[in-house]
């Protein structure tokens, strides 16, 4: 088994695990920190993540025998961060049964006519399995915030939509979350935090090399414009729904290497503070095992 020490690992993401939301500001957290480490150790830091990867491949197991807590990993970011890229790395070890990944786009005709939260519900892991959202009901106070002719796309009643929608809506995310939490899901929010200027170096790439054009988007460089209300919206959104139960990791993502490891660091940490174990064979499983063995050999 890989050894892994919780308690050294949850000192590393101090700087970035954000519990109390109150005096958060984004500008405390530098896209491109790296915590110390050197572009030169980024060897140093696969093998770290290749061991965190190992550590979650065999908590997994354990978390699906158990059939006891369910975990959702929550993936924010402006376009370009590395959410997809990260998520493959950091779950590359995990058996593909017991992770289900959802990718939330603009809403569609019959997702508009529920509430907001509908379409996620649906996708919530069961106990035993890892969700993961690529993006998520969090949209719906970035996006949706920014641009709010989509409120206006939304058919809520219109006496329904007040200057308090946000705060509304932030109140029904932490009741949602509180809600799963006390259900036993293991909630984790990533906002993995790009620099506008890294962005558009791989903006830049996307059009450079033929490999990774098709990931390029004309109107992702639009969206660059609302760049400074994105980063209010984003940081709003921090200050309201960070909890204890329901922490924000906001990861620097201008360096890979470093997001990567950031990501898996934390996920291995709030596993780990579950403590998850084998289900215990008690003296009755123990005898029918016996038995079954009795029978096999004489089979
Ligand atoms: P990639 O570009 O890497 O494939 P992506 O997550 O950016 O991944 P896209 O299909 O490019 O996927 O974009 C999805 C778009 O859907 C984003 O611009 C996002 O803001 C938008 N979106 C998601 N949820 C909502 C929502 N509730 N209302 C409006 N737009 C939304
Ligand atoms: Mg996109």
């Amino acid at each position: 088994m890989a050894e892994i020490s919780i308690k050294r690992i949850e000192k590393f993401l101090v700087p970035y695990r954000i519990v109390k939301g109150k005096r958060f500001r984004l500008e405390d957290i530098d896209p491109g920190d790296t915590r110390g480490l050197k572009s030169e150790q980024k060897a140093e830091a696969r093998e770290l993540l290749a061991r965190g990867v190992e550590w979650l491949a065999e908590e997994q197991e354990k978390l699906y025998a158990q059939d006891r807590w369910s975990v959702l990993l929550v993936f924010q970011a402006m376009d370009a961060a590395g959410k997809d890229s990260t998520i493959k790395h950091v779950m590359s070890g995990v058996n593909p049964q017991g992770v289900h990944v959802t990718s939330f786009k603009a809403p569609s005709a019959e997702e508009l006519d529920h509430d907001f939260l509908w379409r996620c519900v649906k996708a919530l892991p069961e106990r035993g399995r890892i969700g993961i959202f690529n993006r998520s009901y969090y949209e719906e106070v970035l996006v949706v915030r920014v641009h709010q002719e989509f409120l206006a796309g939304q058919k809520l009643p219109p006496e329904l939509v007040t200057r308090d929608v946000w705060q509304e809506r932030f109140e029904a995310i932490r009741n949602f979350e509180r809600y799963l939490a006390r259900n036993g899901c293991l909630i984790l929010k990533f906002f993995l935090h790009v620099s506008r200027g890294e962005q558009k170096k791989r903006f830049l790439e996307r059009l450079d090399r033929p490999e990774k054009n098709w990931k390029f988007s004309s109107a992702d460089v639009h969206e660059r414009r609302h760049w400074k209300d994105y980063m209010r919206a984003y940081e709003d959104m921090i200050r309201r729904t960070a909890a204890e139960h329901a922490p924000w990791y906001v990861i620097p993502a201008d360096n890979k290497w470093f997001t990567r490891l950031a990501v898996a660091t934390a996920i291995v940490a709030g596993i780990g503070r579950l403590d998850l174990a084998f289900p215990k064979v008690d003296a009755a499983k123990r005898k029918d095992f016996a038995e079954a063995r009795k029978a096999l050999l004489e089979d």
